[in-house]
């Protein structure tokens, strides 16, 4: 029940400023967004591929209110992939990104689009030309060093404007993923769209708190939609990423892998910096491409907040630590 609570926090004003401003959040905030700068954030993508690992990298903001704010997003994953160059690590660094925080949230001077991907009514936010305008160049980048660019999936309202924008870059850059939560009713159909036309799909349960009208509520549901959808990835075209610290989902995975005829490295997992990091190097050492998503950057509340809303027990700690300091 904690969770739809933090989910709710997560989008108010007050609590953001509450809890930026607590003494103590920084030491929890860091088990799980190890850093505010490149300058931090370079040291942390050496060792974790030192390990074997690999990483997708999040500079992290969302709720972003102005075009100069979108721009500055866009600015900062630029000099982040000119910072990763000289490394030459290729697609074992590459970049996740929200459309939200390159302004698709955003009042645009060019207004909504008519019609979505599939329907006649308006279907996109005004800010859907922008992000995609302030995207483009971040993907390009990311192809010149010789790695790719995966669209995160935010709330369901912004889902339309996504993929039209990937299935946009993915003109361009083949390679450029999406991710799909197999919260969502409408998912399975996406998937299948996805896995026919040959994409990089991160599948992940979801993380936001969504309506009845259009996502499972109940933990089960969710969980065994996520296995119809992944066999739907798995025996598709298209490259399947394994976004979940799921044990069971994890195991599944390797069977639906076999059963489909697909070996360690046609497809991969990704997890969370900070979470069941044992199970990282475990499958890396088995031979799977396994990668961290490790975000990095000053406005880490909306992430933060969902990272507590996933785990209870996040929280409790979290609220120790700030009683007993
Ligand atoms: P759960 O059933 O929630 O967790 C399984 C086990 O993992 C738990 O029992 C616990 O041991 C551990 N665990 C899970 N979460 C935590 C936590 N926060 N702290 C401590 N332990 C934990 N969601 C989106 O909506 N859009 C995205 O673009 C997106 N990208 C993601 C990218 C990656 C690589 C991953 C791994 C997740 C992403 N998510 C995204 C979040 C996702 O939707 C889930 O909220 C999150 O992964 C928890 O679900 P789970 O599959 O790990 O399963």
């Amino acid at each position: 029940m904690l969770g739809p609570v933090i989910l709710a926090a997560s989008r108010s004003d007050r609590m953001r400023r509450l809890i930026s401003a607590a003494p103590v959040t920084k030491q929890v905030v860091d088990r799980f967004i190890p850093g505010e700068t490149v300058d931090d954030i370079l040291p942390i993508v050496q060792e974790l591929t030192g390990k074997g690992l690999e990483v997708t990298l999040d500079v992290v903001g969302e709720d972003i209110t102005t075009p100069e704010q979108a721009a500055a997003a866009r600015d900062a994953y630029l000099e982040l992939i000119d910072r990763l160059k000289p490394l030459e690590l290729g697609t074992r660094a590459e970049m996740s990104v929200k459309l939200s925080m390159f302004g698709q949230s955003l009042p645009s001077p060019t207004t909504a689009l008519d019609g979505g991907p599939s329907g006649s009514a308006p279907a996109f936010p005004a800010g859907h030309e922008l992000a995609l305008a302030n995207v483009r160049p971040v993907v390009e980048a990311a192809a010149e060093i010789g790695t790719t660019v995966t669209l995160d999936a935010e709330d369901h309202t912004t889902l339309d404007s996504m993929f039209a924008i990937h299935e946009e870059l993915r003109k361009d850059f083949p390679q450029t993923g999406c991710v799909i939560q197999s919260y969502l009713y409408r998912t399975e159909q996406d998937a299948r769209r996805l896995a026919a036309n040959g994409s990089r799909v991160r599948l992940v349960k979801g993380a936001y708190k969504e309506p009845a009208e259009v996502a499972y509520q109940q933990k089960h549901e969710i969980d065994k939609a996520y296995v119809r959808i992944l066999r739907t990835l798995m025996e598709g075209e298209g490259y399947p990423m394994i976004g979940s610290h799921d044990p069971r989902l994890i195991t599944i995975a390797q069977e639906l892998a076999r059963r489909a005829g697909r070996k360690p490295g046609e497809y991969e997992f990704q997890m969370l910096y900070g979470i069941r990091s044992d199970e990282h190097l475990r499958l890396a050492a088995e031979g799977h491409r396994m990668r961290v998503y490790t975000a990095y950057g000053t406005d880490w509340y909306g992430y933060f907040m969902r990272r507590l809303a996933e785990k209870p027990a996040n929280l409790r700690f979290f609220v120790r630590s700030m009683v007993s300091k």
